[in-house]
């Protein structure tokens, strides 16, 4: 899986805090055998009311960046209501906003972010808005590190979708 990353010049996201996240939600994400193969940073020189996770701007921001997903933008905060720390568009959720789909936006200072990452990754790869209420399961609404695992099921649907919308190349065994 190739991963790409956007920050925003100008906004308070350092490259390594936003690097170190990423490879540590890509060890979550081993458990169900998916590697991060590729990560790119991308510094976006935009005016500031698009450092904002707000659909109407957000749209309009990546209709000016080639983002195929999985994309994770690190915005200064969200101004959608309700106003998530981190919020992931599949492709079922896309219909009425098509430029965001399998993109992920995570506010600063969002708890817990390699964690919060990875549960994002895992909404947008099994295109799927489910949550688990499985002790440990990453998948619990609120993120916390002591919720870190995924289910056979989970991973096996990550798998079939993320592969079946070209999120995911599968590796010859
Ligand atoms: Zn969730």
């Amino acid at each position: 899986m190739h991963v790409k990353l956007f920050h925003f010049a100008g906004s308070r996201w350092r490259t390594d805090e936003i690097v170190d996240a990423l490879a540590r939600a890509a060890g979550l994400l081993s458990a169900c055998g998916v590697a991060v193969t590729g990560a790119q940073v991308n510094e976006v020189e935009a005016p500031r009311r698009f450092h904002f996770y707000f659909t109407p701007l957000s749209r309009e921001l990546l209709r000016t960046i080639a983002a195929p997903g999985p994309a994770v933008f690190f915005v200064e905060d969200t101004r959608n209501d309700p106003a998530f720390d981190a919020e992931a568009i599949g492709r079922s959720n896309s219909a009425n906003r098509p430029e965001l789909a399998d993109t992920i936006w995570v506010a600063y200072g969002t708890r817990d972010l390699p964690y919060a990452i990875a549960h994002e990754l895992v909404h947008v790869l099994s295109d799927s808005g489910e949550h688990s209420e499985e002790p440990g399961n990453l998948m619990h609404d609120e993120t916390s590190p002591q919720n870190s695992r995924l289910s056979h099921a989970q991973c096996e649907r990550l798998v079939s979708a993320g592969v079946a919308h070209g999120l995911l190349e599968p590796i010859a065994k």
